[in-house]
């Protein structure tokens, strides 16, 4: 077992996954109204495809993507659709939703499994897209994209480094369900022409590492990598060049070096939609922090509202703020009524202990957050340049190759808001680019 990791920059920070590592997932009941966004992956929204009034299955089709990267989105119950409507999202922003009054029959379609060995690339992508499968890490990109890479494939990436504080859904799975990711690895290889799957996981997840390697010891061509303890080690790039020792170019893509990475719950997922055709109506999250007073791992169905979940997990004392997300790259919840969708991989219910505050002192100078830039970055001058509106200089100094990681926040001795910085000025760069 190696102990790989990415050799520039990075950090460690407190892991704060003890309350909920080792309790096993538990389904939480159906929302009694689910609130589907149209709108909760990258790309294109939906356009809803029931009408009010009408009868729904659990796992059906409610909203058509109409575009290549956009995802069809599912009935997470079954029931009466009452409304189509704008309704707040997490980040306070508003989506249209269906709404679907439960009628706590959870009627749906018979499941039928099915051999997929036999599938060519593009009916595996078809099944992935009708699923409505997207990445489940938090980014909510359209996986069937993603396996129709634009250059040849060798190698699939399982991402289970799950290196954000709190967060343990992605641990529980791999524990939980190793031979359905094992499989989701091995349709997405199929659908890749990959010779190799391979899964990277830290090895402070010794207990994973092991169920991965006994569910995976008859594939010789799929295997796990132990990564060493690192922040930010489930980065993409990062996690390309610990495995594979391969440097995506700035701007590139994974496929550009031969690779695809996918999330854990992106695999299993994959696995539903092509083995089962189920469409993706549910996921696993974390529910974490010191203001929640049962912290687990819950099964939740997409439209149930935050508020309910926290509930479920045994309410709230007196947070100081809720996260969607982990803690490095999260966003404030904005609306407690705001539903789970399918990129939340958890719900942070912080204390005021928990949360450091930025207070924007002057930089002193002391290049911690040049040091632990994981894309050698020189966040403090891009930070500078973006509040200054110098976007020019910030673009030829390679502010577009920020990951967003924040650890360039999280180490800086004044508390400056560096990544917050850099995300507006990137902002501003891409619009300029999209205008030109
Ligand atoms: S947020 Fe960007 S600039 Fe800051 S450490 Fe991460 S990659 Fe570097
Ligand atoms: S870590 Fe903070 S104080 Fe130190 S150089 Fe960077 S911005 Fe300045």
């Amino acid at each position: 077992m190696g102990n790989k990791t990415f050799p520039r920059g990075g950090g460690h920070i407190p892991h704060r996954k003890d309350a909920t590592k080792n309790k096993p997932v538990m389904a939480m009941p159906a929302p009694q109204q689910a609130v589907i966004p149209l709108s909760q992956h990258a790309g294109a929204p939906c356009r809803p495809v029931v009408k009010v009034g009408g009868r729904v299955k659990l796992g059906q089709k409610i909203g058509e993507a109409e575009q290549y990267v956009s995802a069809p989105v599912h009935a997470s119950v079954s029931g009466e659709v009452v409304e189509i409507t704008e309704r707040p999202l997490l980040d306070g922003t508003k989506s249209m939703c269906v709404i679907i009054e439960n009628d706590g029959l959870d009627e749906a379609e018979p499941l039928v499994a099915q051999d997929y060995s036999r599938l060519s690339v593009s009916q595996i992508a078809e099944l992935i897209r009708e699923a409505g499968v997207v990445g489940l890490g938090g980014a909510g990109f359209p996986t069937h994209v993603k396996v129709e890479p634009p250059k040849p494939v060798d190698t699939v990436l399982i991402n289970g480094a799950e290196c954000e504080p709190y967060l343990t859904c992605d641990h529980r799975l791999m524990l939980e369900q190793p031979h359905k990711l094992i499989e989701g690895l091995k349709i997405l290889m199929q659908a890749v022409g990959a010779r190799q799957g391979i899964i990277g996981v830290e090895v402070n997840k010794p207990e994973v590492i092991r169920v991965l390697e006994q569910a995976c010891a008859e594939q010789s061509y799929v295997r796990v990598a132990g990564l060493k303890v690192k922040y930010p080690q489930g980065a993409e790039k990062q996690l390309i060049k610990a495995i594979l020792g391969r440097e995506v170019p700035s701007g590139g893509l994974p496929a550009d070096v031969g690779c695809i990475v996918q999330n854990v719950q992106t695999a299993v997922a994959v696995t539903d939609a092509v083995v089962h055709g189920v469409g993706l109506y549910q996921r696993v999250i974390t529910v974490a922090g010191a203001a929640v007073y049962d912290p687990r791992n819950v099964l939740v169905r997409i439209g149930t509202p935050i508020r309910d979940v926290i509930d479920f997990c045994g309410g709230m004392g007196n947070p100081a703020a809720i996260i969607a997300g982990g803690p490095m790259t999260g966003q404030l919840v904005q609306d407690l009524t705001a539903p789970v969708v399918k990129p939340l991989s958890g719900i942070l219910v912080l204390s005021k202990d928990e949360i450091s505050y930025e207070l924007n002192q002057p930089c002193i100078r002391c290049a911690r957050c040049i040091d632990h830039c994981p894309m050698g970055l020189q966040p403090n001058f891009l930070a500078d340049w973006s509040n200054k509106g110098l976007y020019d200089q910030a673009e030829r100094n390679h502010i577009m190759d920020c990951i967003e990681c924040s650890l360039c926040s999280y180490v800086c001795p004044a508390k400056r808001g560096l990544c917050r910085s850099i995300q507006a000025g990137k902002q501003v760069v891409r619009a300029g680019k999209t205008a030109v």
